[in-house]
């Protein structure tokens, strides 16, 4: 039972944005809400967890609503399953299946600034989504190739890349972002920072679905990386967890 485990460390929320959706205390909640399937109950207690974070109980609820997210939490703190449980929950049924009623392709995109984020991501991912049918594809050299065939690409569900992977396919033809409805950038600092900020404005040009949600995730977000967010955000909410509401 919850009430036995040691609580995760308690911090201090603050949110700005229009109709800030409430905030859940539990899954349970969570689950009532926004009517989440069983299985991905099941899959949450198996990944041992028993209690949302502060970020999760304020940020899943607000992308189970559709709305676009700025999220600043400490290292540590499970902003990857913030963005993962709302994707999953909203991913539908896998393209492949044929009573696949989502359309052919990718429909959701996290984007990592590191090949080993990614890999974690895809890991966490991958616990979350046991027991379904979902093609969620790291990306890399090899599995880029493989999506050369359009047959393969079109069953793929879920992508998981760094930005220059991706820039790299999308300009071979080997993937189509158009049927994307989700957008996640993690360690948006390092996203949005000169680096990596033109590649990810191509990969974000290229997801031409009407309102595609958007979310940033970050420890911190310096205040250029700040204001790019913004501008990419519509009627954002933004969430900060810890220390200091820069
Ligand atoms: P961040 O991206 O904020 O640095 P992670 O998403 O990598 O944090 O999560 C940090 C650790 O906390 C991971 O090992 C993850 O499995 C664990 N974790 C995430 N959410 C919870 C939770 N609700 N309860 C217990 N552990 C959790
Ligand atoms: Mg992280």
């Amino acid at each position: 039972d919850a009430a036995d485990d040691p609580p995760m460390p308690r911090h201090r929320v603050t949110t700005k944005g229009n109709n800030v959706p409430e905030h859940v205390e539990s899954f349970q909640a969570l689950q009532e809400r926004y009517a989440l399937s069983n299985r991905l109950l099941t899959n949450l207690e198996e990944s041992g967890y028993k209690r949302p974070t502060g970020i999760q109980s304020y940020g899943i609820p607000i992308l189970m609503e559709s709305r676009d997210l700025a999220a600043i939490s400490p290292t540590g703190t499970g902003k990857t399953l913030s963005y993962l449980l709302p994707v999953m929950a909203s991913l539908g049924a896998p393209a492949a299946s044929s009573k696949g009623d989502a359309g052919t392709g990718v429909r959701a995109l996290i984007l990592a600034p590191t090949r080993e984020l990614a890999h974690q991501i895809h890991n966490e991912c991958l616990k979350l989504a046991q027991g379904r049918k979902w093609r969620i594809v790291l990306f890399s050299k090899a599995t880029a190739s493989t999506l050369a065939d359009k047959n393969v690409r079109d069953k793929v569900d879920l992508v998981i890349s760094t930005p220059l992977r991706l820039v790299a396919a999308l300009q071979a033809g080997h993937i189509e972002l158009d049927n994307v409805r989700h957008i996640v950038l993690d360690e948006a600092d390092r996203m949005l920072d000169s680096e990596f900020l033109s590649q990810v404005q191509e990969v974000v040009a290229a997801c031409t679905y009407p309102n595609v949600q958007k979310a940033v995730f970050s420890a911190t977000l310096p205040a250029g990386a700040e204001k790019i967010a913004m501008s990419m955000l519509q009627d954002p909410i933004r969430v900060v967890v810890g220390l200091k509401d820069t």
